[in-house]
C-alpha cells in the first residue's frame, strides 16, 4: 500500500485519530500538474486533508469536496474524495512561484492568500449538498481546515499537513492528521493531548525518518493507550469519461455548438483534475449538435 490513512481511537475512546501517509499520490499529483514546490505542498496538503476527510463520510457513495480560494497567486485549490479516500485536485495556477519564507519554508500561506474561504461541499446523494464554509486564517490549509471543522461542523479537531519537496521537485514525504475529540471528553484529556500535539517535531520531519504509519501512531500517542482500528488504502484517480465531456459540450447550446463547428471544426477539451485531453471532430461535434437543445 502505497498511500494509506491509519484510523485509531485512544484507550478511552474519546480522541480519534486518522493519520495518511501520501508521499507517492502527491508526487503523482505534482507530476500530472507539473507545480512548482509550493504549489506541490499547497495542493498536496489539500489532497492529504480532503482524503481523510472522504473516509470520514458514511454513505457508500457520499462524496466530499475541499475548495479554498484566497488572494494569493495560486487562486484556488480544489480537491475532491469519495468515502474510500479515492481523490483528484488541482490548483489553478501551478506555476506559482514565490520566495521561501524567512524560516526557509515554502511559503503556501503566501502562495493560497489569508483573505478568503474554505468551503466543503459534501455530497450524501440528497437533493441538496451540505454545503460549509469558513475564513481563511493563515492560508497554510492545515489552521484554515481546524477553523472550518471549529467554525461550520463545531468539532473541535487539530489538523497537522506536511509536504517535503526535495531539490528535484520531487516529492519526498507527503501526509497528515486528523485527531478529533468526541464530546464528553475530560478536560485533563483535553490539555494532555494539547501538550502532545504542541511538541511534536514538524511532521515531514516525522515522515521522512519513520514511513510507517502504524508506527508514527503509536509512536506519537503513546500516552494514549492507542488503538489502531484498520489502515485503509487512498488513491489520487480521476473518473471523467468522454461521455461527461460530450454533456459540458451539449450544455453550451446549440448556437455556440453550431458556431465551434463552422470556425474550429473540432473542439479539445481538458480534464482539469488529471490533464487528460479529450478531441472531438466535426463528425462527433455534429452528433452532439442534434442532441444539443
Ligand atoms: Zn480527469
Amino acid at each position: 500500500m502505497d498511500n494509506y490513512v491509519v484510523r485509531a481511537v485512544s484507550g478511552d475512546r474519546f480522541i480519534r485519530i486518522f493519520f495518511a501517509i501520501t508521499t507517492a499520490m502527491v508526487e503523482e499529483a505534482r507530476h500530472i500538474h507539473d507545480t512548482t514546490p509550493v504549489a506541490t505542498a499547497a495542493l498536496g496538503r489539500t489532497i492529504t486533508a480532503c482524503s481523510i476527510m472522504g473516509l470520514m463520510m458514511k454513505g457508500d457513495d457520499d462524496k466530499v469536496s475541499v475548495q479554498i480560494k484566497g488572494d494569493g497567486p495560486i487562486k484556488q485549490i480544489l480537491v475532491v474524495s469519495d468515502a474510500h479516500g479515492n481523490v483528484k485536485g488541482y490548483v489553478s495556477n501551478p506555476y506559482v512561484d514565490i520566495p521561501l519564507r524567512e524560516d526557509g519554508k515554502l511559503n503556501v500561506g503566501g502562495a493560497v492568500g489569508k483573505i478568503g474561504k474554505i468551503t466543503v461541499i459534501k455530497d450524501f446523494g440528497l437533493k441538496e449538498p451540505y454545503i460549509g464554509q469558513s475564513e481563511l486564517i493563515t492560508g497554510e490549509i492545515a489552521e484554515d481546515i481546524t477553523a472550518y471543522f471549529a467554525n461550520s461542523e463545531q468539532q473541535p479537531s487539530a489538523v497537522s499537513l506536511g509536504v517535503l519537496v526535495d531539490r528535484d521537485r520531487t516529492v519526498k514525504a507527503s501526509g497528515g492528521f486528523i485527531v478529533q475529540v468526541l464530546p464528553g471528553v475530560e478536560e485533563n484529556i483535553i490539555s494532555k493531548l494539547e501538550n502532545t500535539l504542541n511538541n511534536l517535531s514538524p511532521l515531514t520531519e516525522i515522515i521522512e525518518k519513520e514511513s510507517n504509519g502504524e508506527i508514527i501512531v503509536r509512536e506519537l500517542f503513546k500516552d494514549f493507550d492507542v488503538e489502531i482500528l484498520d489502515k485503509q488504502e487512498i488513491r489520487l484517480v480521476c473518473d471523467c469519461a468522454v461521455e461527461r465531456l460530450e454533456k459540458a459540450l451539449i450544455s453550451v447550446g446549440k448556437k455556440d455548438l453550431k458556431e465551434i463547428i463552422e470556425e474550429d471544426e473540432k473542439a479539445e477539451l481538458t480534464c482539469h483534475f488529471c490533464n487528460t485531453k479529450y478531441h472531438f471532430d466535426k463528425e462527433h461535434l455534429e452528433k452532439l449538435y442534434s442532441e444539443a437543445q
